[in-house]
């Protein structure tokens, strides 16, 4: 079976050579692209591709797909919410994602943007790196008995509010489908409005889809508490970064936190270090030094890169076997 490998970085082929060592009967070629209109003829004799956060696996490229005989998809990643799921089924693609990869790692990531807010060590590093070791404007919170709303407690929200727990903080949770576990260990589910208001921190872990797209926006940040934290690990779609920014403007939010942008596909993901296309909003949310943005390396840990390859050879093995 001969695999398309799209958007993989060296990192991302050292691990899946490992991981493939032994299945002879798989051929991976590897792609530094991004799967798009432009390069969905290159899987062309292909039988599967494997994809990335922001591959474009819209219906245009999935029809492509399925012209040229391509049978399935095998996310590297749990979030897919950049596959059009009906436009594959309608075409006989199977897609497979890696949902379990490292919850760990993500949530970790959350709390270490938390940190670098609360304690602004992001700033203070510069400061200190240009011999200035003043304080001033650096004063931070303590995280014990602060209040964290988190908004999705799926397997990374789950993570998340565990280790929040073990700072001491009252965590009030959101989802669709409470989480009993979570509740004997301390957490307690409360409705959005009550996170809203309630909550110090509030972060999100919940998936992109229609009920979610822009969940942070003005309305929604109008109910939280005036200088709320906001952290999002999850998708950038699901804040409405200008209205994020009106808070930053008027101080409603204090902090924000981002590994996720909504145009990420077109800033953090485009390979082209000396042309890279910033949009205007993003580049104003880097104006503020109450921002921390990363570019969606929340689960890049070197175990949840092992387990996304290895989850990802087991998916195409199945595949082939089926
Ligand atoms: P999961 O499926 O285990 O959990 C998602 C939870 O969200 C579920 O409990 C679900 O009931 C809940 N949910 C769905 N709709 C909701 C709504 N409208 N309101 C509140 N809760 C809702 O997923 P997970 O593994 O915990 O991952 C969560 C998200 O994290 C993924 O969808 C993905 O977008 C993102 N993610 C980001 C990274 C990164 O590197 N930054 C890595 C992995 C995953």
């Amino acid at each position: 079976m001969k695999v398309a490998v799209f958007s993989c970085k060296p990192y991302d082929k050292r691990t899946l050579e490992a991981a493939s060592e032994t299945a002879a009967d798989i051929e991976l070629v590897y792609f530094e692209s991004r799967l798009s209109p432009e390069t969905v003829s290159l899987t062309k004799g292909y039988d599967a591709v494997s994809c990335f956060v922001n591959d474009d696996l819209s219906r245009p490229v999935l029809e492509q797909l399925a012209s040229f005989g391509i049978k399935a998809i095998a996310m590297r990643c749990a979030g897919y919410n950049n596959v059009d799921l009906y436009c594959a089924k309608a075409c006989d693609i199977s897609v497979f994602h890696v949902p379990d990869y490292s919850p760990t790692s993500v949530a970790e990531h959350a709390v270490a943007l938390i940190m670098a807010l609360n304690r602004k060590t992001h700033r203070a590093y510069h400061r200190v790196k240009e011999g200035n070791f003043a304080l001033e404007g650096l004063m931070g919170f303590n995280l014990e008995g602060k209040t964290v709303g988190c908004i999705g407690t799926g397997r990374i929200g789950q993570a998340f509010c565990r280790i929040m727990n073990g700072f001491g903080c009252r965590v009030l949770c959101y989802d669709l489908v409470p989480n009993e576990p979570l509740v004997s260990q301390g957490a307690e589910y409360v409705d959005l409005e009550t996170l809203y208001a309630k909550s110090d921190i509030i972060s999100l872990h919940c998936p992109l889809n229609a009920s979610t797209h822009h969940l942070i926006n003005k309305s929604s940040i109008e109910k939280m508490k005036k200088g709320v934290m906001i952290i999002n690990t999850s998708r950038g779609a699901l804040v409405n970064a200008q209205e994020a920014i009106d808070g930053l403007y008027s101080e409603k939010i204090g902090y924000l936190g981002l590994d996720v942008y909504e145009q990420e596909g077109k800033i953090f993901f485009e390979d082209m270090s000396d042309h890279i296309i910033y949009d205007s909003v993003f580049q104003l949310l880097l104006t503020f030094p109450n921002v921390v943005v990363t570019g969606h390396q929340g689960y890049f840990t070197d175990i949840a890169l092992h387990h996304i390859a290895d989850t990802t050879l087991a998916n195409l093995i199945q595949l082939k076997s089926s």
